[in-house]
């Protein structure tokens, strides 16, 4: 039941309220954890329900998939098991023989996923540089061109990509444009109202925003043949949710522009004190007027630039890859972990857990940005970096 109208209402207010769906059996505000996995059939052998089996549907999925739509402002939205599950169904919905393009530098495990197994399925993969549109439109080959995958901004340079300009060049070759907006968040972009077909999100990051699930989405700006390819994949091969993380998330998405409000300033300043500083070579932030994307995530992000930086450590005594990986080593309040976009701030030395082949500098430090107070990350961080250097 949508108590409310999206169209006339701001992002916050949609997604404080959950859309302002009530039970209807017990006027509960916070929807009840639906964990059946089979539903009655009627007795003339029909399902009037809707409902047949939870690994094809799940009433636990209907209002964040609706809180999702709204926030997004597509038309259909699907909840995965993970964001590898969403962004897989995705590939696995094109045909052998499709040639898709991605980016050099995204996420990459989806990346190695793209280079072994979907190539291994008949996919033909082509990695591209996206931090301009030229290798994109030498790279399209009308017709057999299906997809165009994009990260923006990208892990873990934070690389930016222009989403109307690549989603002009998709659609004049007969592609379809992706986009994986799990850093930008629902809250500083749309790509959909820039002409993408389909988002992504690794919801196990900001939108659950809590470090305790893990899910995945999809988002599309017209339902159609490819997206219910897509829905069957997810049916099919069976990469469903379980009902427990589809209420967390529900709960997650209620701050999240508070949270990614609150990542994003102190991300910004963080990124503005150690912009000139001694023991930092470069910040990778696309806040930074100096960064070579900047220009085109002003345009494209609205209320700041996200919560996710990198430093790069200047080569002290033993090296920058040494001083790094001995920072992560000295802090105390920021914690060395993979992922993002938790309540809590993570650091980690990139390189490390990417190995050979990624585009990160062995002296990159890669930092998610809670919603701590910003002068404490600061310290910490500080203080880890004299302490490297000792
Ligand atoms: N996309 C991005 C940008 C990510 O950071 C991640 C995970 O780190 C994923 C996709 C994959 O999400 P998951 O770990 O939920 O499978």
């Amino acid at each position: 039941m949508t108590a409310m109208d999206p169209k006339t209402l701001h992002p916050d207010t949609i997604a404080a309220q959950a859309l302002g769906w009530v039970d209807e059996a017990t006027r509960a505000i916070i929807p009840p954890l639906h964990l059946s996995s089979t539903y009655l059939r009627d007795p003339d052998n029909q399902y009037r329900s809707g409902r047949i089996y939870a690994r094809a549907d799940n009433p636990a999925y209907d209002q964040p998939e609706a809180v999702l739509c709204a926030l997004e402002g597509g038309a259909k939205a699907l909840l995965f098991a993970s964001g590898m599950a969403a962004a897989t169904a995705v590939f696995q919905a094109l045909q052998p023989g499709d040639h898709v393009l991605a980016p050099k530098v995204m996420y990459w495990s989806l990346r190695n996923w793209l280079t072994t197994f979907a190539t291994g399925w008949g996919l033909d993969v082509e990695l591209v540089d996206m931090d301009g549109p030229d290798a994109v439109r030498a790279a399209l080959r009308p017709g057999r061109t299906k997809l165009v995958w994009i990260e923006t901004p990208a892990n873990p340079l934070w690389t930016v990509t222009d989403i109307a300009a690549t989603a002009a060049l998709a659609h004049e070759a007969g592609a379809l444009l992706a986009v994986d907006s799990t850093v930008a968040t629902p809250v500083l972009s749309r790509p959909l109202a820039l002409g993408a077909d389909i988002v992504m999100h690794a919801a196990t990051k900001y939108l659950g925003g809590h470090s305790d699930l893990v899910a995945g989405a999809l988002v599309v700006r017209e339902d159609g043949e490819f997206w219910q390819r897509v829905r069957k994949v997810r049916a099919q091969v069976g990469g469903t949710l379980g009902s427990f993380e589809a209420w967390l998330l529900l709960r997650g998405m209620r701050t999240l522009h508070l949270r990614v409000r609150a990542a994003t300033a102190s991300a910004q300043r963080i990124a503005e004190h150690f912009a000139v500083h001694p023991a930092i070579e470069q910040v990778l932030y696309p806040g930074l007027p100096g960064f070579p994307g900047h220009a085109v995530a002003a345009a494209q992000m609205q209320g700041g630039f996200g919560g996710m930086l990198s430093l790069r450590v200047k080569g002290g005594a033993r090296g920058g890859e040494a001083d790094a990986i001995a920072t992560a080593a000295n802090v105390a309040l920021w914690k060395r972990a993979t992922s993002l976009g938790g309540t809590e701030s993570l650091i980690e030395h990139r390189a490390s857990v990417e190995g050979p082949g990624t585009p990160a500098p062995p002296d990159l430090l890669r930092l998610s940005v809670g919603i701590e107070h910003a002068g404490d990350l600061i310290a910490d961080l500080e203080q880890a970096l004299a302490a490297a250097r000792r």
